[in-house]
């Protein structure tokens, strides 16, 4: 597909329309091919602050309607998704290189992330009860105000609907700052917002890079933010916000550790992990990371090597981001070879004949991995997976366990003890039995665990109720007798 004239340069939306840029630009790169598609404002406070004054004004009277009004917005935008989802998937595959049928699911998680926004009008739970005779205390959740939203680069639509779709359905005006590698979505979720009837204002979009993130955490009148990103980032916008009294949840990075026994079904499981450390190119916070092999698995291991070399990139998965992301996975695997690991199926260097300049890396299985190497402890993000072979279950979760990250980790087996053992001793916020990649589908609620997420919430799902909430206690009093009892 080729880029439309509107989307060759990316504009902030601001109170219900694309401002044109003033702002120094940065160009946006097709990493399949390497070529410039688009072009970037690389905003300030200023324009934060526009933003801001907008979503602050919006936010009088998106306040004041029900949910059941504020739904009806969701409802059209959800059908709108749905109408445009092949557009919409180009768009994803086009900025960050995925393959058409990972960029469609993608769209497929948001229609799904809005149809749990609809539902918040029957599943939210305020309160009310006569507390002594005549006089009742309710609560009822109230949103924060202006929020704000931060996301990274591996999923351009699916991310930012992890947060969008709820803070606004609560009653929140939103500002939305996505990665600068892949702004293009963003801008189709705004005009679709609009054509769903979504008033002026109630979401905004700037774009840039670490200063607009600085202008979000430090404006007096933003009142929560939600991060998605690297650990790194996390920490210091979590720190941030903090310090500036705001609500916070920032998702880091992971590295995620897969524990394959020796009873786990041989098909299923070597599928199931080269799936998950391939797809998307290794660029999913859920994708296996680690393999502990516990014991003999050799006949899993074999079947493993099959079937990362039925995945060809450029066919079966993109590229990765950047150049420079393709040069650090590279570096990752040159050293870990240097140091001894044995290299089962090798992915660097990739060419792809018909796009010379994308940023390909092969699915990569590195085995004889020892704890104390990079590719053991450290985020590749790329197609890669180590193998560290243990003798039994307690070393495994020792390594697991020791992992400073705690996204996801999984448990392949058909011993139901066994994998109860796992899930209970696991150090990580997602856990899987006999899955890859344990995302918990809505209503259930998204987030890991030690740095891989910092903030009390998690970011989606009932949890992301409280977060884009505040309770408000109301105790009133509705008769007129007087002293029959201490409180009336
Ligand atoms: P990133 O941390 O580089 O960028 C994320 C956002 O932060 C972007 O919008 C970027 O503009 C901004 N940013 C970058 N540097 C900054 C700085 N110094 N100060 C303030 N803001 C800054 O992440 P990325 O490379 O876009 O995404 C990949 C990372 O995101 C991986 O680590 C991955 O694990 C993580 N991720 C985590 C989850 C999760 O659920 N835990 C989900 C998706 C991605």
């Amino acid at each position: 597909m080729e880029i439309s004239e509107k989307l060759r340069e990316t504009k902030n939306y601001i109170n219900g329309s694309f401002k044109e840029n003033t702002q120094k630009i940065m160009d946006i790169t097709n990493p399949a091919t390497g070529k410039v598609i688009s072009s970037l404002q690389l905003s300030t406070f200023k324009e934060v602050d526009l933003a801001v004054l907008a979503a602050k004004k919006a936010y009088i009277s998106w306040s004041a309607l029900t949910y059941k009004e504020r739904v009806q917005v969701f409802f059209k935008y959800r059908s709108l998704l749905e109408k445009n989802i092949e557009e919409l998937s180009h768009l994803i595959q086009l900025e960050n290189g995925k393959i058409f049928s990972e960029a469609r699911a993608e769209v497929e998680k948001a229609i799904e992330l809005c149809e749990f926004a609809v539902s918040i009008p029957q599943i939210i739970q305020n309160e009310v009860q006569e507390v002594s005779r005549g006089v009742e205390c309710r609560t009822e959740r109230k949103p924060l105000g202006v929020v704000a939203s931060i996301t990274p680069f591996n999923f351009p639509n699916m991310v930012p609907h992890w947060s969008m779709p709820n803070a606004l359905v609560l009653g929140n005006t939103m500002i939305m700052k996505p990665s600068e590698l892949v702004p293009l979505s963003v801008m189709r979720i705004a005009e679709l917002l609009q054509e769903a009837g979504l008033p002026d204002g109630v979401f905004n979009v700037v774009n840039g890079g670490v200063e607009v993130v600085e202008a979000i955490c430090d404006h007096p009148d933003v009142k929560a933010v939600s991060f998605v990103g690297s650990t790194k980032v996390a920490k210091i916008v979590y720190q941030r916000a903090t310090h500036h009294l705001k609500r916070c949840v920032a998702l880091g990075g992971a590295k995620n550790h897969l524990i394959v026994l020796p009873d786990a079904n041989t098909e299923m499981t070597a599928s199931n992990v080269v799936a998950s450390m391939s797809g998307c190119a290794g660029q999913r916070c859920m994708a296996a990371s680690v393999m502990v092999a516990v014991d003999d698995v050799q006949t899993i291991i074999d079947k493993m090597v099959v079937e990362a070399k039925k995945i060809i990139p450029g066919e079966n998965v993109g590229p990765v981001i950047t150049r420079q992301a393709k040069e650090r996975i590279e570096n990752y695997i040159n050293e870990a070879e240097k140091n001894g690991a044995k290299i089962l199926v090798d992915g660097r260097n990739y060419q792809v004949s018909e796009n010379p300049n994308g940023y390909f890396v092969g699915p990569t299985i590195i085995d004889y991995v020892t704890p104390d190497m990079s590719v053991a402890k450290e985020e590749i993000f790329g197609p890669v997976i180590s193998i560290i072979r243990t003798k039994h279950i307690d070393e495994a979760l020792e390594i697991e366990n020791s992992s400073l990250y705690g996204n996801a980790a999984a448990v392949f087996t058909q011993n139901g003890a066994h994998a109860k053992y796992i899930i209970e001793r696991a150090s990580a916020g997602m856990i899987g039995v006999n899955i890859g990649v344990p995302v918990p589908r809505e209503p259930f609620s998204f987030g890991g665990w030690n740095d891989s997420k910092f903030g009390v919430a998690d970011i989606t799902g009932r949890s992301s109720i409280e977060f884009w909430t505040q309770n408000k206690k109301t105790t009133i009093k509705w008769n007129a007798e007087a002293k029959t009892n201490w409180m009336s």
